[in-house]
């Protein structure tokens, strides 16, 4: 038995208050009748419709990717790119990406069908952490580094602070390897912030999302999260 607006938050259609408001406001049946009353528990059995459409439920699932590069992080391209659902041809549920990955970056990505814990994780307010190593072209030296570990300006505003180490660097080069350490999720942010100070990602891995890492995994290995993994996300 699961709360009503829990069930519907987790198909994906709506945020947990936006579905207290759709069974507020009357736009919620259950096996045909309409139920206003929050907190109605249902079972996998009962039929359940948001403005007419019924929802599907499925057993909430919960994966870790490790992405390789030339792979695009959305359920289907229409160019037929190889996408990340790909991955898990035995899954039959309809899993999606939690957020995503550049085609040309590689690491850790986490797919579910549960819409309200991927909208919990992208919560800004979660502040999860994320580690990534970048190999970048140019010279990265301690004022750059500081540079962005204080926050460096972008199009879209001025980033959060990060931690940022420098892994190793060849001067001769003018080639480093960094790790560092973001918590938001902008789009492209960390080539972005690279740029900032001058430097150019030729490489980009993300290797830990909060307290997980790709531990033995390979480029193109998945594997379902524990359920405790799952508790400690939450
Ligand atoms: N930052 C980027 O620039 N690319 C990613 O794929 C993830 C973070």
């Amino acid at each position: 038995m699961e709360r009503l607006q829990k069930v519907i938050a987790q198909a994906g259609i709506a945020s947990r208050r936006k579905a207290e408001e759709l069974i507020q406001q009357g736009s919620v049946k259950v096996n045909g009748k309409v139920v206003k009353e929050l907190g109605t528990k249902v079972t996998r059995n009962d039929r359940i419709e948001v403005d007419g459409i019924q929802i599907e439920k499925e057993e909430p699932v919960y994966f870790m990717l490790y992405k390789p590069t030339g792979v695009i992080s959305s359920v289907k391209d229409e160019k037929g790119r190889k996408a990340v659902t790909d991955f898990f041809p035995m899954v039959k549920e309809r899993i999606f990406p939690i957020g995503r990955l550049d085609y040309d970056t590689s690491g850790l990505l986490l797919l579910t069908n549960d819409g309200e814990f991927a909208n919990l994780l992208m919560h800004p307010r979660n502040e999860i952490e994320k580690v990534y190593i970048a190999k970048v072209k140019g010279i990265i030296d301690n004022e750059k580094v500081r540079k962005l570990q204080r926050g460096v300006i972008l199009e879209d505003g001025k980033t959060a602070p990060a931690k940022v180490k420098v892994l190793g660097s060849d001067r001769k080069k003018e080639t480093a390897l960094v790790e560092i350490t973001i918590h938001e999720g902008r789009n492209r942010q960390v080539r972005r912030m690279f740029e900032a100070v001058g430097c150019k990602v030729t490489k980009l891995k993300r290797e830990r999302y909060a307290f997980l890492g790709l531990g033995a995994l390979r480029p193109g290995d998945g594997r379902a999260l524990t359920p405790h993994e799952v508790k400690q996300l939450r």
